[in-house]
């Protein structure tokens, strides 16, 4: 391929309202017979530099307001920013100057350039954003195209381009029937979801498909290329800009219309109107005569307050994909004794603002803080108490809204039960929560319940008990059994809630199929007593169901069950952990709940949603809400939707006080974190074997007022926060806490 070079000026019309596209999540050319071209041997020819930006550059053309190519200040994304319009009509016009000619073969007669551009707003430059980097917060390794809207201030996200391109995954396209040499007119408009080129003052729009700018990687240049016998290559950009009309002002930014409304678990159905304005709900009732830059037409839709995910490991931040994908707008992270940091906790949070995708709440890990001062065994010195307490107490004053215990892991399991109540008593201070993995799921479930209660009753604290499960069959058909337990405390004055995850299967380490006294010093365990460590194997694989319910998925025999791996090789399941795939061997998925144990505890009204995610290999990561609204709450009627909806939000803002800090809930004056889905067609795809499958019925994720799922597609935002618990006050149980509201 030969080198073009091109100079380039966008006009756009873009009309209003233009919003909701319906992208598909898969990359197409529009294009028949055309593929993609290697584009090697194409270099920059444009460097810029983030104080370049917003300057102009002069070009041929009259009325130029805004050319810019510049890098994002990172290594590698490069914008084209066209501007000048300040509002809903702006009317950009393009032209392209190519040099020099393409010599391969024909074009397919495909003219356009297309974005997939949507509603403006009141914005004064938008542009086109390629990283492929993928420096950009929270994203994961894939390139991707975005179109944004500058306002002064800051860059605001627009209708988006489909992300997750490959780095290197060419974008298109701009092409005629034949590629010349000199200045091209090219106008783009949008029409509702459908955007239309022209080129060269033809007369007939094309209705064009997908636009991608990709840049070459690392060196700050920017080019532009066809579906398949094209690459231009751009070295400047400049436009000319018809000044639009004064924009209407709007009374909302984000309009929810036609929905059926459920403020709480406790409220609706509503059919109201929703009014969002910058990151907060400022209205509801019939707005009907009201206007907005964003109109969601939610017509037989549910609009609830957006999904909490009580108990997650997403503990790192990030854009969250596969929970928002659910509907979820807020994770509790830090769990199962396990959390990033102990100390300089506000320091962590401080970090992760800017990166998320849903709000973020963090609870300190009691392994974490344990490991912190250097315990591991039973009895901390009085000096190691007193450190944990000191930095406990300063993580919940940075925000942290309690502490999570994993008494199945190290070192937790080491610890009394005067550890965690000396400990949950700082937590107490703060009003915060005591969530646990418990240290029985199994044989000693009931105890471990007595025990998470003895723990919040002696500190005044109120309990979460994490993932509650029947797990093995000791524990079989003792649901009803924890629920008295749980029961009691509460009527007892104790505030004991619990999560769930809508699955009959865990997923954690293959080493909790090690006892632990032989991880302590395993080689000698394997070499002096054999004997008593196969005993002890084969008790643990039976408490869990047996190796036919152990299904490996990482490690040697992965996507393999712990049975069938023990006949191919011709040994006991024990003989396998040992000699085969021994201590950090990988995780399995335990096949290890009954269903009818599920069901019983999930109608509880003290019980929550709580995914357990991320866990790579198990669906509960990306489905949970999806399969719990679809599965149990629709097709099986395990609930009603009004308890539906306060087991996936209203309760987890209840027990996390959210509500005081004006989330949880649709209302004037709260933050507009808003799950909008589709009652009649939500459910989960994921199986084990396709755990990452995407759920249905999701259309819209608002995360303080930015639309991340538009119309069921994703648009890359990081509008989530970092809540963090401030308030040194103990409040009331949730009930008493509901009524001073209600
Ligand atoms: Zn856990
Ligand atoms: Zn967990």
């Amino acid at each position: 391929m030969k080198l073009f070079y091109c100079l380039i000026i966008l006009l756009c019309l873009i009309t209003l309202p233009a919003f909701c596209n319906h992208y598909e999540d898969s990359f197409e050319t529009g294009v028949p017979g055309l593929s993609w071209t290697d584009v090697n041997g194409f270099h920059s020819i444009v460097e810029a530099t983030a104080e370049s930006r917003l300057s102009g550059i002069s070009h041929p053309c009259s009325g130029t307001k805004v050319l810019m190519v510049a890098t994002d200040g990172d290594t590698g994304g490069v914008h084209l920013v066209l501007g000048g319009g300040n509002g809903q009509n702006m009317t950009v016009e393009a032209w392209v100057f190519c040099e020099g000619n393409d010599t391969a073969p024909t074009h397919g007669g495909y003219q356009a350039l297309v974005a997939r551009a949507s509603y403006m707003g009141n914005h004064n430059f938008v542009r086109l954003a390629w990283d492929p980097d993928h420096s950009e917060p929270g994203d994961s390794g894939d390139g991707w195209v975005k179109l944004q809207a500058y306002d002064g201030t800051t860059w605001d996200y627009l209708g988006i381009d489909y992300s997750q391109f490959g780095a290197q995954t060419p974008g298109y396209i701009l092409n005629g029937t034949e590629w010349q040499s000199g200045w091209h007119r090219l106008k783009l408009t949008v029409e509702g979801n459908t955007v239309y080129a022209f080129i060269d003052n033809m007369e007939t729009p094309q209705a064009v498909g997908t636009m991608s700018v990709t840049l070459r990687d690392g060196q700050g240049g920017f080019y532009v290329y066809t579906s398949g016998d094209y690459a231009g290559y751009f070295d400047d950009f400049v436009m000319d800009v018809t000044p639009s009309p004064t924009p209407t002002p709007a009374d909302f930014d984000i309009l929810i219309n036609n929905g059926e409304v459920y403020p709480s678990g406790y409220q609706g159905p509503l059919w109201v109107d929703i009014g969002i304005t910058g990151e907060l709900i400022t209205a509801i009732g019939d707005l009907s005569d009201k206007t907005a830059h964003q109109l969601i037409d939610a017509s037989g839709l549910m609009v609830t307050p957006g999904f909490i995910d009580a108990h997650t490991h997403a503990d790192s931040g990030g854009a969250l994909l596969a929970y928002i994908r659910q509907g979820v707008t807020t994770v509790v992270t830090g769990n199962c004794g396990s959390s990033p940091h102990v100390t300089n906790v506000g320091t962590f949070y401080d970090s992760l603002e800017g990166t998320l995708g849903p709000n973020y709440i963090g609870l300190v890990g009691h392994n974490a803080l344990r490991a912190a001062v250097g315990l591991s065994g039973t009895t901390p010195t009085v000096t190691q108490m007193e450190t944990m307490k000191n930095y406990l107490d300063q993580a919940l004053r940075d925000g942290a809204f309690g502490m999570s215990t994993g008494l199945i892991y190290a070192t937790g399991y080491n610890s009394t039960t005067e550890e965690l109540i000396e400990l949950a008593r700082v937590v107490a201070a703060h009003g915060g929560v005591y969530a646990t993995h418990m240290r029985s799921e199994g044989e000693f479930l009931l105890e471990a319940v007595d025990e998470a209660i003895r723990i919040g009753h002696e500190a005044g604290c109120r309990v979460q008990i994490s993932h509650l499960k029947c797990g093995g069959p000791s524990a079989w058909g003792k649901a009803s059994q924890v629920l008295t337990r749980i029961d009691a405390a509460n009527a007892a004055g104790d505030h004991v809630m619990m999560d769930q995850y809508p699955y009959t299967a865990s997923q954690t380490t293959l080493d909790i199929l090690f006892p632990q006294w032989a991880l302590y010093n395993w080689a000698y365990a394997v070499t002096n007593q054999r004997s008593e460590l196969e005993v002890d194997i084969r008790a643990l694989i039976e408490a869990r169901g047996g190796a036919d319910r152990i299904y490996i998925i990482s490690g040697t025999f992965h996507h393999q069950y712990l049975s069938d791996v023990a006949t191919s090789l011709g040994k006991d399941p024990e003989d396998v952990m040992i000699d085969d795939i021994g201590p950090g061997g990988g995780s399995a998925i335990y096949h290890m709940m009954l269903e009818s144990d599920v069901q019983t505890f999930m109608p509880h009204p003290r019980l929550m949603i709580g995914s357990d995610g991320p866990t790579g290999a198990h669906p509960r990561g990306s489905s949970t809400f999806p399969r719990f609204w679809g599965h149990y709450v629709r097709d099986l009627g395990i609930c009603t939707v009004k308890e539906a909806v306060l087991k996936t939000s209203t309760f987890a803002a209840q027990q996390f006080r959210l509500l005081e800090q004006q989330r949880g809930l649709l209302q004037p004056g709260y933050y507009a974190d808003i799950t909008i889905f589709d009652y009649s067609t939500i459910i989960d795809r994921a199986t084990y074997d396709e755990p990452g499958l995407s759920p249905l019925g999701i259309r819209y994720v608002i995360v303080n007022g930015a639309v991340i799922i538009n119309n069921g597609t994703y648009q890359p935002q990081y509008s989530g926060e970092v809540l963090r618990l401030t308030s040194s006050t103990p409040t009331p149980s949730a009930a008493t806490y509901w009524n001073a509201y209600y």
